[in-house]
């Protein structure tokens, strides 16, 4: 490792605030008098209501220079063991292969990228994510996949919520196999009691018969490596009408018969085994795939193919209308920030070793595991199931700590279950390990002699006969050169932070800093299962320790969980919490959940998956929440109040006035105030939730904490409480098994390793450094605002014309006068170059801008520049040039096939639209397709590779 060189801090050199903030000091003079604003101070008092402002500095220490941040994080990484770990449970070791290490998780193209709700700009990521979904619908043998869940808990719980909805049996009750993994189980019981469902756990093969359930959920192979035929099982849950969800090891599946061959109606399942490191528990990609009739409930987000405007298959997110954002609180579920990265690798991992290589991967595990077994059996530790593919049980009585404590002198971790051992191998284990584990069992064998005279342990009927991944895409790229240009052919179709800024609002698309970046692939982060013993990750315990004071400090909580995997999983466990407080006091009957008319879709989404009833609360004129009606409908379910969610800045993005107002209204009747803080950038060393009168918020660390958006997730979603919520964080059967209340995520810290990177983004600012930060994106946003106004008016500012981080501009009056909508606006920012800002949320018809403290004035003014300009195309039409339908507008975004067109009869030149006002000839991003028909998309609904042949005649 490098050696710092210990010198100033605050040397402009060495800094890393001056590389995180965009705007220099001369731009930030330029921009003040743009706003017409004295100082920054200035503008920050025109902008945050005095009565919430701070008092004290935030307490964060000393920031660090980039170099001395890597070498306290390599300090860290020397108090984490690297153990061989075989404990299972859901976890694997796995093999990254470096070139999709480096050119996707390492690789600024994939990371940065945003959610793919673009798909013009998107094609590349949608085609991996098409490639996901693909390989889940064959190894699984169902027809329709999404990409992506969050965790194969999560994921067993939706598909749980699924079957209620779809199930012919009415009653409430569940059945869980009791081989599932114990995580799973509890995040099951936390989705279900809310909801009053009943779990019944047992053995499948015995008691599901005799038991009047919706559904049940069967683990293959079990939690403890034995394969059963679940065939008998899933006949007699249909035949009562009942729906079987299966959860599967992707890698089994290789040489398993499918879930859906034996009959499954819903798989689920975790990727993480598929390249992904396990991170101590995360993020990795979890999957679902149903039977075709269940494919409209499907939760998460599905990739689906359609045409764009020359009538080229294209690739789009598909049902979108089945997001929160539409349905709210009748969401059947509130995923929104996914797993796409990792969904990425792991389909990567499927095109680079293709079918044959993967199955030659699980026979080489699987064999590993039968000649550990025939060596068990030897030493007098028969497995305790003669059927498994990689995973064994054995009873050790008396002799199990001795055998933990020589595994653990070996640097090998095994399952330790409720009655015995468990050994879990994967495609890092060598015949080396599997000696050491019969050492730990008390005897000397070798490899050799043992593999020579042992047979397979797959059973017969369950073997797989069926193909999978028969598609091209999974067979060409076996060549190390034709993987690496697959996926650079990929990202160049894309549009991410390395070539743009990306103004959404609401989603802060600051800088993933490359030194941020770096040790979450280190191995003493990358490699340690989430539930090896904690002294092994004393390096991750500090850190947690660190980050959660830091957190307390910046948003004035009392406590932190740093489990929730995204936003909504963090708003679900904030409302489990403000449960569990109301239940303590005898106050169970507490249901009512005030929100505003512009929240989040996930906001009455999740409030419904804790059994809340939402009441919506009006909005004024000004955007503000209407607090006459907040009042009045507080008062009115006075008894029966349960919270308020509230965000702040308002989703309009401005400080409302009243924010301490609204939280005395709320306490005033008993509810408690959980304040949506995934936009904390507008906050961060100016004001506090817990001190203005907030009880809990989530903090969306991909957003203000530089985790990067991956192109749709991962990200984390801690929340922080006050004292008295703090005993109903989420409890962990592996961390904190009494809790009151139930974890929501498989592991115990959620995406653990993610967690470096807000960590080291804390360490290099400093508090001095995220108060810049924040003040200079509220700078950005308001000179934005300036610039805009005159063109397309800023539909909210505070009473001092001021706005918050973001900034909504309202063209909806141009519609009038020349006819043009939202998506032209949006389409056409693509032949500028940039990506669109958020679309019609939360106002239908408008744009939100938010740009970040990272966007510098160059950048900015480009931005502008491009906006106004496209005014100016909007006068043209207004003016009557052309019309509408035949103006550059509604025929962009421009493609190479328009500037090639041999044909062109556009009433406007292919150079005006392809190379608009101030676009380079020489960096000019082209998109690979043309506006994308979104109707066509959900009419015909494919979500799976096509054959190749339809892009054979589509190009025709
Ligand atoms: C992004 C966002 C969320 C949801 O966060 P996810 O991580 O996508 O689940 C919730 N509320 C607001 C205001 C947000 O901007």
């Amino acid at each position: 490792m490098m050696t710092a060189h210990r010198k100033s801090n605050g040397d402009i050199a060495t800094s890393f605030v001056r590389r995180h903030i965009g705007p220099s000091a001369g731009d930030v003079t330029a921009m003040l008098e743009a706003v017409s604003a004295k100082s920054v101070d200035a503008l920050m008092a025109e902008t945050l209501p005095a009565s919430i402002r701070q008092a004290a500095p935030l307490d964060l220490g000393k920031p660090l220079s980039e170099t001395e941040a890597i070498a306290h994080m390599a300090e860290l990484a020397r108090q984490n063991q690297v153990f061989t770990s075989l404990i299972g449970q859901g976890y694997s070791g796995t093999i990254l292969p470096a070139v999709i290490q480096r050119n996707i998780l390492e690789n600024p193209a994939w990371y940065t990228a945003y959610t793919p709700y673009q798909p013009e700009i998107s094609q590349g990521r949608l085609e991996a994510l098409l490639n996901f979904q693909t390989m889940i619908c064959d190894l699984t043998g169902l027809d329709v996949a999404n990409a992506s869940l969050l965790d194969e808990a999560t994921a067993a719980a939706e598909a749980m919520a699924l079957a209620e909805r779809h199930s012919q049996v009415k009653a409430k009750a569940f059945f869980v196999d009791r081989d599932v993994h114990p995580q799973t189980l509890a995040v099951m019981r936390t989705r279900a009691e809310p909801l009053g469902w009943n779990l019944i756990v047992g053995d499948p093969l015995t008691d599901l018969a005799k038991s009047d359930v919706l559904g049940a959920l069967l683990q293959y192979p079990g939690s403890s490596g034995a394969v059963r035929n679940l065939r008998p099982a899933i006949a007699a849950l249909k035949a009562k009408g009942a729906l079987a969800i299966v959860a599967a090891d992707l890698l089994a599946l290789t040489l398993l018969a499918s879930p859906g061959e034996l009959g499954a109606d819903i798989a689920i399942g975790s990727a993480q085994r598929f390249g992904v490191p396990m991170g101590y528990g995360g993020p990795h990609a979890a999957y679902m795939a149903v039977r075709d009739a269940l494919k409209r409930s499907l939760p998460g987000r599905i990739v689906g193919l359609s045409v764009d405007s020359r009538g080229a298959p294209a690739y789009r997110l598909a049902l979108q209308t089945r997001e929160q954002h539409i349905r709210r609180e009748k969401a059947t579920s509130n995923i929104c920030t996914a797993q796409v990265l990792l969904a990425v690798i792991a389909s990567m991992y499927a095109v680079y070793h293709g079918p044959e290589g993967l199955m030659q991967i699980a026979r080489n595990v699987h064999r590993r595991a039968a000649v550990l077994a025939s060596g068990l059996r030897k030493l007098g530790f028969a497995p305790l199931s003669d059927s498994f593919f990689d995973t064994l049980s054995v009873d050790a009585g008396a002799k199990r700590v001795e055998i933990v404590a020589r595994a653990a002198a070996e640097k090998i971790n095994l399952g330790i279950g409720d009655s015995g051992l468990r050994i879990a191998l994967d495609e890092t284990t060598t015949p080396a390990t599997v000696e050491a584990v019969w050492r730990a069992f008390g005897g000397t064998l070798a490899y050799a002699e043992i593999d020579a005279e042992t047979r397979e342990a797959l059973p017969d009927e369950l073997k797989r006969t069926t193909a999978f991944l028969t598609h091209p895409v999974f067979h060409a790229h076996r060549s190390e050169t034709e993987m690496l240009r697959y996926m650079r052919k990929l990202s160049d179709r894309d549009l991410a932070l390395d070539r743009a800024m990306i103004p959404l609002g609401s989603c802060t698309m600051k800088l993933n800093a490359t030194t941020e970046m770096m040790p979450l692939t280190w191995p003493e982060f990358a490699t340690l299962h989430p539930f090896a013993p904690r002294e092994q990750a004393a390096g991750y315990h500090a850190l947690f320790a660190r980050l959660e004071k830091w957190l307390c400090d910046i948003t004035g909580y009392d406590a932190i969980s740093l489990q929730p995997n995204s936003g909504a999983q963090g708003e679900y466990a904030g409302l489990l919490a403000i449960r569990g407080y109301h239940a303590s006091r005898g106050q169970s009957q507490r249901k009512i959940c005030l929100i505003p008319s512009s929240a989040h879709g996930t906001n009455p989404a999740s409030a419904a998956m804790v059994g809340m009833d939402v009441v919506v609360v009006a909005c004024e004129k000004n955007g503000d929440v209407d607090v006459n009606d907040l009042r009045a409908k507080a008062e009115r379910h006075s008894d029966d109040l349960a919270a308020v969610m509230i965000t702040y800045p308002s989703t309009h993005g401005v400080f409302e006035e009243h924010i301490s107002e609204i939280c005395d209204i709320v306490h005033g009747h008993g509810g408690q105030v959980y304040l949506d803080g995934a936009n904390l950038n507008a906050q961060v060393g100016l004001s506090r939730p817990g001190d203005y009168g907030a009880d809990v918020s989530h903090l969306n660390l991909h957003k203000t904490f530089c985790i990067p958006h991956g192109g749709g997730g991962p990200g984390m979603g801690p929340i922080g409480v006050r004292a008295h919520l703090a005993p109903f964080l989420p409890g962990h059967p592996a961390a904190k098994a009494d809790a009151p209340v139930g974890p929501v995520s498989a592991a115990p810290f959620g995406s653990a390793s993610i967690l470096t990177i807000s960590y080291i983004y804390i360490l290099m600012m400093g508090g001095e450094g995220l108060k810049r930060a924040t003040e200079i994106a509220i700078l950005n946003a308001n000179y934005i605002a300036a610039r805009l106004d005159p063109h397309f008016p800023v539909l909210y500012k505070n009473a001092k014309g001021r706005v918050a981080h973001e900034c909504i501009v309202d063209p909806r009056p141009l519609k009038t006068t020349s006819g043009v909508t939202v998506d032209d606006i949006a389409k056409r920012l693509i032949d500028y170059g940039f990506h669109a800002p958020t679309m019609s949320f939360p106002v239908p018809g408008t744009l939100m801008i938010e740009p970040t403290e990272s966007e510098s004035k160059a950048e900015l003014d480009r931005f502008c520049d491009a906006m106004i300009a496209i005014r100016k195309e909007i006068a043209e039409v207004e003016a009557g040039r052309f019309e509408i339908a035949a103006s550059p507008l509604r025929h962009a975004p421009h493609t190479v096939h328009d500037i090639a067109d041999d044909d062109w009869k556009r009433a406007y030149t292919r150079s005006e639209g392809c190379f608009p006002d101030g676009v380079s000839r020489t960096d000019k991003y082209w998109c690979p397709v043309g506006r994308v028909d979104n109707v066509y998309g959900d009419r015909n609904l494919v979500c799976s590779c096509p054959p190749v042949s339809d892009y054979a005649q589509a190009a025709e």
